[in-house]
């Protein structure tokens, strides 16, 4: 085994690769009765990640998009060791996240921070504005106490857009809009001076006027403290607007990576531009991608033999169903895991 060296803070440059996953695998398993077992039938997994590789460059916002069920939640999940992965990798600035243990993940944690979905549920109602920032902090040992913190706090508040800092730093959450719950959240996790933030679907339970706000903020940080972001969201059109790259997942596998124009303007994958056409209708440069998928997401117990997406893809031919697509680069960073990609027209006239 290769040993691994940390890399010191700094010492990347924007546009260096600061997470590499590689072959990253999660089932959960599904629980068979006594009887079952006893008659020696296989033990059946929920195959949520399925051996999902890719790069995530310093400073860039990753978006990752699918559906319900596509695995995009849980393979944050994994980045952040909130579950363990089955199998792989996922190596952090020269550091395997996914082979650290408890008190080496306590001081990965200064680099590698979340948003939740849900700031309310996220926080402790009991808590001020104040207490909940300052609170990783003192986790760390890096302040002994809430008002050490103070300045930190502060200044956490003015990244974020809430000023003067000190008129919210004595709020309860339930005294906050959602937006600007949501807005401490992300303070909370600046507050360590992170590498890396995962934010987990963070705009989804806000108004619609207000998720622009949030997602603008993100991008800004991303520029302005090199933060890498990995944006995980059911929602393309908000992908589009903020991130960098997009990848987007289906039933546990990664079908499609690339440019954020890569990916919206020249989608190389049917699902990329059934999603597309579903979204983007009414833009005249997206018009054209005609795809519509059949039937239901199949379950990821089972899933279908070949590509996964043979059973719904109107393009299917007899290869798709025995044959597991690779995941190949066409041009640039531009990624897909289908046996037609080079093949589809970019857009149906
Ligand atoms: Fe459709 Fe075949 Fe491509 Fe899968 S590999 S997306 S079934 S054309």
């Amino acid at each position: 085994m290769v040993a691994m060296t940390a890399i010191a803070k700094n010492e990347l440059k924007r546009g260096d690769v600061i997470l590499q996953v590689k072959d990253l695998v999660k089932y959960f398993p599904v629980r068979t009765s006594f009887l079952q077992s006893l008659r020696g039938k296989e033990q059946l997994a929920v195959r949520a990640v399925d051996g999902v590789s890719f790069d995530v460059y310093k400073g860039e916002v990753l978006g990752v998009v699918g559906e319900s069920g596509c695995g995009k939640t849980t393979l944050a999940r994994t980045l952040l060791r909130l579950t363990d992965a089955t199998s792989g990798s996922a190596i952090l600035e020269g550091v395997d996240i996914l082979s650290r243990n408890h008190a080496e993940m306590k001081e990965l944690r200064k680099k590698l921070q979340v948003i939740f979905q849900d700031p309310y549920e996220s926080m402790n109602p009991r808590m001020d504005v104040q207490t909940i920032i300052s609170e990783p902090l003192r986790i760390q040992g890096i302040v002994n106490s809430v008002n050490a913190a103070r300045d930190i706090v502060a200044s956490v508040l003015a990244d974020v857009e809430m000023l003067p800092p000190e008129e919210y730093m004595s709020r309860y959450p339930h005294e906050l809009s959602g937006g600007q719950r949501q807005r401490v959240a992300v303070a909370r996790a600046l507050a360590l001076d992170p590498d890396f933030i995962v934010a987990d679907e963070p705009v989804s339970m806000l108004d619609v006027s207000i998720r622009g706000e949030v997602l603008n903020l993100m991008l800004t940080l991303s520029r302005s403290r090199d933060v890498t972001f990995v944006y995980i969201t059911h929602d393309l059109a908000t992908a589009r607007h903020i991130c960098d790259r997009i990848a987007v997942m289906y039933l546990g596998k990664m079908v499609e990576l690339g440019t954020a124009d890569e990916v919206i303007i020249n989608p190389r994958h049917p699902y990329t531009r059934a999603l597309i056409g579903a979204v983007f209708v009414p833009d005249p440069r997206h018009r054209g991608f005609a795809d519509i998928l059949r039937g239901e997401i199949p379950s990821p117990v089972n899933p279908p033999s070949g590509c996964r997406l043979h059973p719904r893809c109107p393009h299917a031919i007899d290869i798709c169903r025995t044959t597991e697509p690779e995941f190949i680069t066409y041009e640039g960073t531009h990624r897909a895991a289908c046996h037609l990609a080079g093949q589809l027209k970019p857009r149906q006239a």
